[in-house]
């Protein structure tokens, strides 16, 4: 044996020994779990000792959707997610800016404000973001990513630009009576065309850096949408180059972001296909975007919105051009994971991915719904026939639950973010965090899980409490959860022997701690691959 960790409280995630206190490692594999007498016992010269005292671990956690990339580059940016006013957000830019020695082309990004909590309750405007005292052009960005506001510096600099690129239509950017662009733009195509692409280099060394917080948060595994970014391929590229150098300290799977159906088959034609890569980097799923989010009214609904009668949200795609991506993706063994929240387009999809399989049935295509926030009766019915996997990010309890029922009423409220109810219909649950939109940190999520209460501890008894998952379901959720949905239960998500040795060691033990208690909790340790990658220094 190489390795026995003992004296542990080791929450394996598999029904066979669910809890042990030991385990041993052999060639990076878990290679036995039990008592610390009978790990012990197979103790020889060579096998490393590590006593956990009594410390609680867990499979290494799995984010099932994120944008590690998005996130690196936002930790560049001027941080606007306490701004509890349009104020307080001029004097954030104000202050970042001063930091920061500037020339004056420099663009000045600012991102994640959220007017759910501005005391004015509304998009700041161009006019405000001119108060700032600055030459420079700024970008503000809201938390979704899907509404950014510019100043008039960058209102002149790229009005041209993206005219030119034919970004500038009503879809995407708000024109005033006379059809001047003013400075509000909405979509995150439109968005990525004013904010600057990094060069390769600088795509490394910063996704270095966020594989580090990743460690330290626990994970071992994150399954990430990067295009938005850059281009698919060049980060494609990167991260395999990384990865023959044994760069890549956690377990990625690309969820690949390709938003035309011409670009899709050419890179079938390549033979790409999901699972192919190596233990570190994997092929994930085809990532589609069916439709906007709550927060900006542009999640697609089946009726008006109650706080906004003019509008149902947006479709990105019609049903045609979905249903030519899920045939293309059966056809081509490619997984399919779509972003959905609207009940409008979740019907649509759902029903893509019904007819897909009467056309062409394939034994196993774990379909995919991420974020799978506004449900029905009838739409739990069709993810139960299909076995479709919901993408669930829990703390988007914190950011939505204040808006939720303004959006779409009471009534429809009922039936957003039915996560228990999803797990007793036996619907696979993958668990994520949607970085940079929420914190990646999964023990928050799992705070989320539990308690249905947002950061700041509110509601008391939390937002519909009959939907709060156990410890344990939430723990399974981030683990084996998200390995299912990547194919890989049968090598990561629990502890058992023959699987990865990737674990997560955590300063409490969250099983027994009060459950808001969670939210402070850290993780000490975090193995890979049978070797400690991370130790909490104290
Ligand atoms: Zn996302």
């Amino acid at each position: 044996m190489d390795q026995i960790l003992f004296n542990g409280k080791i929450a394996t995630m598999d029904d066979q020994k669910p809890f042990v206190t030991a385990l041993a490692i052999k060639k990076n594999k878990i290679a036995a779990t039990g008592t610390d007498e009978e790990m012990l016992a197979l103790k020889n010269e060579e096998t490393e000792l590590v006593d956990l005292h009594r410390k609680t671990v867990v499979p290494g956690f799995n984010d099932s959707h994120m944008h590690l990339l998005d996130y690196a580059r936002r930790k560049e940016h001027i941080d606007l997610s306490g701004c509890k006013s349009i104020d307080e957000l001029v004097n954030t830019i104000q202050a970042g800016i001063g930091e920061k020695e500037k020339n004056p082309d420099d663009l000045i990004i600012a991102s994640d404000w959220n007017d759910a909590i501005f005391k004015e309750k509304r998009f700041p405007k161009k006019e405000d973001l001119d108060r700032i005292d600055s030459h420079n052009p700024i970008v503000a960005v809201r938390r979704c990513v899907n509404i950014a506001v510019l100043n008039s510096r960058a209102v002149d600099l790229f009005s041209q630009a993206l005219s030119y690129a034919n970004r500038i239509n009503e879809d995407n950017a708000e024109v005033d009576e006379q059809g001047y662009f003013t400075g509000l733009l909405k979509g995150n195509v439109a968005i990525s065309e004013v904010t600057p692409l990094l060069r390769k280099d600088q795509i490394r060394d910063i996704l270095k850096k966020t594989f580090r917080d990743c460690l330290a948060c626990g994970l071992t595994s994150v399954q990430t949408d990067d295009c938005t970014a850059a281009e698919l391929e060049d980060v494609l590229e990167i991260y395999s180059d990384m990865d023959e150098k044994g760069e890549i300290p956690i377990r990625i799977n690309a969820q690949l972001r390709i938003s035309s159906t011409e670009r899709f088959r050419s890179f079938l034609n390549k033979g790409i296909k999901t699972g192919d890569g190596s233990p570190f980097f994997k092929i994930g799923p085809l990532k589609l975007v069916a439709d906007g989010t709550l927060g900006a009214r542009t999640a697609a609904m089946k009726e008006p919105y109650a706080d906004a009668p003019d509008t149902e949200g947006v479709m990105i795609y019609t049903k045609e051009e979905i249903d030519e991506f899920v045939e293309l993706s059966l056809k081509g063994e490619m997984q399919i994971a779509i972003h959905t929240i609207g009940d409008g387009a979740m019907e649509m999809v759902l029903e893509a991915y019904r007819e897909g399989m009467e056309k062409h049935p394939v034994k196993d295509p774990r379909f995919r719904i991420i974020h799978a926030q506004i449900t029905t009766e009838e739409l739990i019915r069709r993810y139960k026939a299909l076995k479709v996997i919901a993408d669930i990010q829990p703390l988007f309890i914190s950011s939505d639950q204040p808006i939720v029922e303004s959006r779409i009423g009471k009534e429809k409220a009922k039936w957003t973010y039915n996560w228990k109810r999803f797990m007793d219909e036996k619907i696979p649950l993958a668990a994520g965090s949607d970085a940079p939109v929420e914190s990646f940190h999964p023990l928050k999520g799992i705070y989320a899980f539990v308690t249905r209460k947002k950061l700041d501890g509110t509601p008391e008894n939390g937002w519909m409490p009959e939907q709060k998952l156990s410890v344990e379901e939430a723990v399974y959720a981030f683990t084996m959860g998200s390995a299912y949905a990547s194919f890989e239960e049968n090598v990561k998500g629990s502890i058992s022997p023959g699987k990865a040795a990737d674990i997560a060691v955590l300063s409490e033990d969250i099983f027994t701690i009060e459950p808001e208690k969670i939210l402070d909790v850290v993780v000490d340790k975090t193995m890979v691959d049978g070797t400690f990658l991370y130790t909490r220094s104290v």
